[in-house]
């Protein structure tokens, strides 16, 4: 029996899997959240929204005979890779996760860590006044209730009204150069940068951008 793949995506990464799980003839379905606007294409089939909890993507599996997974969620999405391994060990079903190798720091990196979003709230205003927030729009409510500093925050699609007493939002979708990171950080004069520890090749352009410029970077571990 063919293979039939489900790429649990929302990533770059994901992305450039199917794309090449597809060219090498296999049966690919990529399932989206739905909350980000769609990558630009995705090769094979694609499903968008949630499945309805561990239950759903059970049956979901089950329903479209599904023979294998492979989790390419993002590193922060820790609901659904759990869901799919529950859902994966009922079924018997096997499951990979596509891991993103971890940022290295470079001597000389004036890195800063927060255990958790709330934590890098907090800790942001003692660290920068003008910072480049980095950590995707449904991770941005713990940093409007620590006034104070200047809030550049780069999304993917233009946000509703924010909390925030300052800020300015552009919007725009990676990958991203580190020469063009350094020209945003200039001329906005950011002096920190907040990120999600995401790792991967895709989004470190900020990181290597601050790295020199020298700025400071804070970063969220993750979950
Ligand atoms: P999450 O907290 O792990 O998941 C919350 C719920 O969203 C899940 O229980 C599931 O709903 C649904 N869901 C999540 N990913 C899904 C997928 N690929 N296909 C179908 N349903 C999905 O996820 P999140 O952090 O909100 O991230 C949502 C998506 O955005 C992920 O696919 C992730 O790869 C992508 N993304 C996340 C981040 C981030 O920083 N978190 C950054 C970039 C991209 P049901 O329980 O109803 O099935």
């Amino acid at each position: 029996m063919r293979d039939r793949i489900l790429i649990l995506g929302g990533t770059a990464e994901a992305a450039a899997l199917a794309r090449r799980l597809v060219d090498e003839g296999e049966t690919v379905i990529t399932s989206l959240a739905g909350r980000l606007p769609s990558p630009p294409s995705l090769a094979g089939q694609v499903r968008v929204g949630g499945f309805g909890g561990v239950d759903g993507l059970a049956a979901w599996l089950a329903e479209n005979a599904i023979t294998r997974v492979i989790d390419a969620t993002h590193p922060f999405a820790a609901v659904i890779s759990a869901h799919a391994a529950a859902a994966c060990a009922r079924l018997g079903l096997p499951l990979r996760r596509l891991e993103r190798p971890v940022w290295r720091k470079h001597p000389g990196d004036r890195w800063h860590w927060a255990d958790s979003l709330e934590m890098a709230a907090r800790m942001a205003p003692g660290l920068g006044r003008r910072i480049l927030l980095t950590v995707g729009a449904g991770s941005l409510a713990p940093f409007t209730r620590f006034g104070g500093p200047f809030y550049l925050l780069r999304l993917l699609a233009a946000p509703a009204p924010l909390a925030f007493p300052r800020y300015r939002v552009v919007i725009d979708r990676g990958p991203f150069v580190p020469a063009d990171e350094m020209a945003l950080m200039r001329r906005f004069a950011i002096d920190l940068l907040v990120s999600k520890a995401s790792g991967g090749a895709a989004t470190e352009a900020k990181i290597i951008a601050a790295r020199r410029l020298g700025l400071r970077v804070l970063l969220v571990g993750r979950p």
